[in-house]
Parts: C-alpha cells; sequence; structure tokens
C-alpha cells in the first residue's frame, strides 16, 4: 500500500483521471454529465452490489449495460477466467471454446446457423452491415431514431444511450460521405422501401431511449418489406440477446431477421460480440467470401471462457427467475412512484425494464426524449445513489438487474424510492 491508497476519493481520482483520460472516462456516459456530480470508481463488485474506492456499497442497476447478467464476480466466470488465463491469453490461432460458444448460439436461436465472434457490439453490427452489403450489392441502409447500434459511423446517426445524452445527432468527425447511405426512419413505423435499399437494422426492442417496445405489428411489418423488395434485416439483439429468453427477441417476437448482432451477455463481462446468419449469407465472408472481417482478439480465450460459463447458467429457468425480479421490482417502483402521485411509467419486457418520468409510455424517440430531458431523471439518480441505490447516469439507459439480484435488494430499492418519490413531489 502506497500513501496514496488512503487518500482515494471518487472527487480526487476524477480529478485526476479527467487530466489524462478526456473527461475522465473511457465512455461518455460514465463521466455523469447528463445527471451532474461525480461518477463513483468503482473498487470491486460482487453478485449485486458495486463497492466504491471510499468503502460505499450500492445495489448496482448498471449491471455494465447488460453483460453480467448472473451478477458481478460470479464464481463460476471468475474460475473459468482465471483458469483460461492460466492456459495463455490470446493465441491468434483457434481454439475449442469457439466452436462450442458458436454451436451454444447456433443451438439457442432458430434460423442462426453460423456466427463469427469479434470483441464488441459496435464490431458485430459494423461487420453485419458490411457483410448485408456484400450480399445484397446495394448500398443504402435504413436505422431507426434512438436505435444505438455502437459508434461505427455510418450508424452514428440519431443514436440513443450516450449519443442522445449528449444531445448530438451524430458526431463530428463523420463524413457527409460516410451517412450519405443511411437512412432514419421513426421506431415503430414500418417505412416504405425500394431496391435501393441494403439492410434495415433495428433494435427489436428499443433499449437505448429507455425501454420502448415494438408496436404489434413492426417487427412482422419490417419482415414482410424487407422481403417485398429483397432488402436484409439485421436484429441488433446486442442487449436483447441471451437476456430476454433463451433465443432472444427473434424467439420472444417470432420474427426472424436475416442477420442476428450479439454482444454484452455473450461475453460474461468480458470483451465479446458476434454476429451470424444461414450459412448462405455467412459464407459471402472471408475466408469463404469476398466480404472481409478479421481481429487480432477475435474468439479471445478469456471471453470465450467467460461467455461459456455465463451461457450455460441461462438455462428457461434462469430466465423465469430474471423475469420474476425485473417484475418486483418494477411493480415496487411503480407502486412507489403512484403513491407519491410522481408520473412514471415502467415498461417491461420480460427481464427488461425501463423508466420514464412521464404520464404514458413513449413509442419512438421525440417522445422518449421529451421524458428522458425533463430534468425529474437527474433528482431520483441522485436521490437513489444518495441511498444507496445504483442507476445509470443516463436517463437513456435501460434498467438491468440480474440473477444475483434478491428479495433483500429489490425490497430496499423500493423503499429508497419511497423516500425518492416522496422528494420528488415536495418539488
Ligand atoms: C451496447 C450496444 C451496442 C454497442 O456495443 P459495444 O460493445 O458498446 O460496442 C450496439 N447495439 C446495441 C443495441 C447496444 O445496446
Amino acid at each position: 500500500m502506497n500513501e496514496t491508497d488512503n487518500t482515494k476519493t471518487n472527487q480526487a481520482l476524477f480529478e485526476q483521471a479527467r487530466q489524462l483520460i478526456p473527461g475522465g472516462v473511457n465512455s461518455p456516459v460514465r463521466a455523469f454529465g447528463s445527471v451532474g456530480g461525480t461518477p463513483y470508481f468503482v473498487e470491486r463488485a460482487e453478485g449485486p452490489h458495486v463497492h466504491d474506492v471510499e468503502g460505499r456499497r450500492y445495489i448496482d442497476y448498471v449491471q455494465s449495460y447488460g453483460p453480467s447478467i448472473l451478477g458481478h464476480a460470479h464464481p463460476a466466470i471468475v474460475d473459468a477466467v482465471v483458469a483460461a488465463a492460466a492456459r495463455g491469453t490470446s493465441y491468434g490461432a483457434p481454439t475449442e471454446n469457439e466452436v462450442l460458444i458458436a454451436a451454444e448460439m447456433v443451438g439457442r436461436v432458430p434460423g442462426l446457423e453460423m456466427v463469427r465472434l469479434v470483441s464488441s457490439g459496435t464490431e458485430a453490427v459494423m461487420s453485419a452491415i458490411r457483410l448485408a452489403r456484400g450480399t445484397t450489392g446495394r448500398d443504402k441502409i435504413v436505422k431507426f431514431a434512438g436505435n444505438y447500434h455502437g459508434h461505427s459511423d455510418s450508424l452514428l446517426v440519431a443514436g440513443g444511450s450516450g449519443v442522445a445524452q449528449q444531445g448530438l445527432i451524430g458526431s463530428e468527425g463523420v463524413t457527409p460521405g460516410a451517412v450519405a447511405d443511411t437512412i432514419v426512419a421513426p421506431y415503430n413505423e414500418v417505412p416504405e422501401l425500394d431496391d435501393s435499399i441494403a439492410v434495415v437494422v433495428v433494435e427489436p426492442i428499443a433499449a437505448n431511449m429507455g425501454l420502448v417496445a415494438p408496436v404489434t405489428g413492426f417487427l412482422e411489418g419490417l419482415r414482410t418489406e424487407c422481403d417485398r423488395v429483397g432488402a436484409l434485416l439485421i436484429f441488433d439483439e446486442v442487449i436483447t440477446g441471451f437476456r430476454l429468453c433463451r433465443g432472444g427477441a427473434a424467439e420472444w417476437y417470432g420474427v426472424a431477421p436475416d442477420i442476428w448482432c450479439f454482444g454484452k451477455v455473450i461475453g460474461g463481462g468480458l470483451p465479446m460480440g458476434a454476429f451470424g446468419a444461414s450459412t448462405k449469407i455467412m459464407s459471402n465472408l472471408a475466408p469463404l467470401g469476398g466480404v472481409y472481417q478479421a481481429g487480432t482478439l477475435s474468439g479471445n480465450p478469456l471471453a470465450t471462457a467467460a461467455g461459456l460459463a455465463a451461457m450455460s447458467r441461462l438455462d428457461t429457468a434462469a430466465y423465469e427467475q430474471l423475469t420474476a425480479i425485473a417484475t418486483s421490482l418494477q411493480e415496487g417502483m411503480s407502486g412507489a412512484f403512484a403513491n407519491a402521485g410522481v408520473a412514471a411509467v415502467m415498461p417491461r419486457v420480460g427481464p427488461l425494464v425501463g423508466l420514464f418520468f412521464t404520464d404514458t409510455a413513449p413509442t419512438e424517440f421525440d417522445g422518449a426524449k421529451a421524458a428522458a430531458d425533463n430534468g425529474v431523471y437527474r433528482r431520483f439518480f441522485h436521490g437513489m445513489l444518495d441511498r444507496g441505490v445504483a442507476f445509470a447516469p443516463g436517463a437513456y439507459e435501460a434498467i438491468f438487474v440480474s440473477l444475483a439480484h434478491g428479495p433483500t435488494q429489490i425490497e430496499e430499492t423500493v423503499v429508497a424510492c419511497r423516500e425518492v418519490a416522496a422528494e420528488l413531489t415536495a418539488g
């Protein structure tokens, strides 16, 4: 222990971080920009809790924005990663675990026949778009306002999550050329396509503008419209994949895309993403076909070990448990808001929950933005954080529960929520 260890505070670390890292963070939302205040610097985490460097413990509903579905530092994942690390951390040659995790994914998702592993959700969607363009020989892509697909150039328009929090419609440094072939459509309306469209990319449940479920007929309509003009359909299941249910959103809604993108849960908390499709489409990918895609750390042995350990625990019973936890959280918190007379809606699809401080659940980006930016969330956020409950530091994020969240944590959260709701109405 050196001397500075005793003086570590969130404030001191944040100040130092801001000298060395833009905004003090390695992903914008972590800087607390939209809620104000100083981020807590995590020292360790276990189960449903994170601990900061000042020794405070929080019930964690960030859960790394989705990956930590078993809870933090689950022994099975820790053991798998430690054992894998002892065998070497990266080889640049194929491994058995890559085959096993591919089989696990293909076995869960009807229609998914082949996958390629990458190191992030961004890479998964970026590569899936290239594959779709290469497969169709067309240029144009359609995305939906408020859907977030990572930070690759052509998809960085009208994005949710951190992009929306920064009040950006896109990003500086993205050339007009890079987005010239990107068409933005309103979520939950089936756009009319033509045969210039290569691909439609959608979050089957929008989870980066709060939580916005697809209205009845939306996903089915996209499927039909894509088929009509010969465009491909991508489901960006980076959040929904292996969190919603065994087979993800495609199974949940009974609509299959042409290409799936995965991330977050699939890596068990380590950097991993994946995209996949039928054998026919995936055969267009190098080395079989002419669409190039590669990665030094792709299929990384630590990530596949962690991912397999997580996936092997995600059976039907696990999803029922996760949904029960999410339901009790949603019911408890909704009740607290209603009793206090706070206008709030908490949409839920299975284990996915959102929170909007408004009367009716939005169905598209403008409504979600109006609710996210009305100033209530930041007061809610700090009220909860002061009481030891960490929600995401931004109103555009979904609420993530893990299998480690139990009735005790839910009850503590609801008690805190009652107090905060009373504060909100007090003005
Ligand atoms: C998080 C997310 C991404 C990007 O994944 P990264 O691992 O952060 O690159 C893409 N799509 C969706 C739907 C996401 O939620």
